[in-house]
């Protein structure tokens, strides 16, 4: 084989195999869409990345030559998957939504790296025909901002998930983050009119661009509490995404344009979903301003009522329409399974048993529907919050368990709730209501709830795990 042809051969084989990778993402992600398909759609996309990957190694060529510095990616990819399977192979179920914050976070660091990288090699022809307003340094500062943003916003969000950073409300937030978002657009302008020979003459602005995007990343996610990290996270994971199709641009690399775009555009579909399941606009979402935390809601409160497994089981047996209501603490709890058997028992005594679904349940989008399909619990049984809350006034017995906030009716009685306006599942519209939870320990956003007052309500304290197992025997027993 001649040069030409070799040459022409490796291109049309790299097309080629980022354009099946391309097919595999979306169709991994399609699949993405239903508990069932999910973890083959997850599989099909990493297969699609992998394939990318290799052909980008093996047949990627500037100039004519093939990629140099081998070890040192082929050492890159082996330290990173080491590190990726292991934290992934240990990470406890109820830890995964930081992981995923923090994994998105990478993301974002490995666009902004590629821009600081790439700013000082834009090519000097290019430059001296157009000056630095073109579009591949649009690409690469665009590609800076958000991917800084979507790191250090990232690593806030995982610190908060963690626990280990709470939430930090200044005056006039809107405004300082409105004004820093100015200046970073502001430093794009600055430099995409300069006058220079070559852009590595830039790079001081590039580094202070990078030093106030990351600002702005901490400052954005730092007042969000709440019931609202949701959406910022589902906001995060787009921007990542368009980090990414930034990168996709600047090196013409079909692959990494599909994978960034959509992931940006799902993040993006998400975020507007979350949203409209929050009650809350996307502008105060992108400068931090909603939500908050910590404050309980004033005062007084009621005599909680409990009650034994054994009437529980009574109540749960005899009834014809039960809901369970899941949240974060089924999850803690890892009692999906015998959540499902709870389910199981009551259907063969003729009980209607169905899930309610609230968008924000957990700690991370979709993670009831995750933790429930873990427990194969069939899709058709899970409702979301809008389309069941109807049903509930003829609904006998709700059970929540481990849920919190999103049962929380401050949401819909008390405007100076930080979750105010938030949509929630109206479980005191239910004929009894039946609550497992370890204590009176409050939910994410840290507020007390009435729920647990209400006349129709009975407490049933204690692990969810262990409750859900005397709940089964009861019921068995019956
Ligand atoms: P909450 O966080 O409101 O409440 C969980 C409850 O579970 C707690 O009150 C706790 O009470 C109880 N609990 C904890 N461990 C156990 C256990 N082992 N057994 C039984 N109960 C237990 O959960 P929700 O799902 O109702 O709401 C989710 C919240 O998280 C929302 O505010 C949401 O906005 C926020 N969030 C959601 C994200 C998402 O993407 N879905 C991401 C980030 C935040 P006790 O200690 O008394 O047992």
């Amino acid at each position: 084989m001649n040069e030409i042809s070799q040459f022409s051969y490796g291109i049309s084989v790299l097309e080629i195999s980022y354009v099946i990778a391309s097919v595999l993402f979306v169709i991994g992600l399609k699949m993405l869409s239903h508990p069932l398909s999910a973890r083959r759609g997850n599989s099909l996309a990493a297969i699609g990345m992998g394939m990318a990957i290799i052909a980008t190694i093996l047949f990627h060529q500037k100039d004519g030559k093939p990629i140099g510095n081998i070890g040192f990616i082929l050492a890159a990819i082996g330290i990173g998957t080491v590190i990726g399977w292991v934290i992934a192979k240990k990470v406890k179920m109820t830890a995964m939504p930081q992981l995923v914050s923090f994994f998105n976070g990478m993301g974002g660091a490995a666009a902004a790296l590629i821009s600081i990288m790439e700013f000082p090699h834009v090519r000097p022809e290019l430059i001296a025909e157009h000056g630095m307003a073109n579009g591949h340094v649009l690409a690469i500062l665009i590609g800076l901002m958000i991917g800084t943003v979507s790191w250090a916003g990232s690593m806030i969000a995982f610190g908060k998930l963690d626990g280990w950073i709470g939430d930090m409300r200044i005056k006039a937030m809107k405004y300082v983050n409105l004004t820093i978002m100015a200046i970073l657009i502001g430093f794009i302008v600055f430099i995409m009119t300069r006058q220079v020979q070559a852009s590595a003459e830039l790079m001081p602005y590039v580094y202070l661009m990078f030093a106030i995007a990351v600002v702005y990343g901490v400052l954005f996610v730092m007042p969000i509490g709440g019931a609202d990290m949701p959406v910022v996270i589902s906001l995060l994971n787009s921007f990542t995404g368009v980090a990414a199709a930034m990168g996709g641009f600047l090196y013409n690399n079909q692959a990494m344009l599909t994978g960034g775009i959509l992931v940006g555009s799902a993040g993006t579909i998400l975020t507007i979903l979350m949203c409209k399941a929050m009650n809350r606009s996307l502008l105060n979402v992108i400068v931090g301003v909603f939500g908050g935390g910590g404050q309980a809601a004033g005062g007084e409160e009621g005599t909680v009522k409990e009650v034994s497994v054994t009437d529980a089981a009574v109540l749960l047996s005899y009834s014809k329409k039960v809901v369970i209501v899941p949240g974060y603490g089924l999850a803690v709890a890892q009692a999906q399974h015998l959540c499902h058997d709870l389910d199981k028992l009551l259907a063969e005594k003729g009980v209607e048993v169905k899930y309610a679904i609230h968008p924000v349940a957990g700690r991370m989008p979709g993670h009831m529907n995750v933790l429930l399909a873990e427990a194969d619990v069939p899709y058709e049984q899970l409702v979301e919050s809008d389309e069941i809350n109807p049903d509930l006034p003829n609904t006998d017995v709700l059970v929540v368990i481990g849920a919190n906030d999103v049962v929380n009716p401050a949401a819909e009685d008390d405007p100076s709730s930080p979750i105010y306006g938030m949509p929630i599942i109206m479980a005191r519209d239910a004929r009894n209501i039946i609550v497992m939870k370890r204590g009176m320990g409050k939910g994410y956003a840290a507020i007390e709830n009435m729920l647990f007052f209400n006349p129709k309500t009975r407490m049933l304290f204690g692990d969810a795990k262990s409750t859900l197992q005397n709940l089964v025997n009861e019921v068995k027993s019956l």
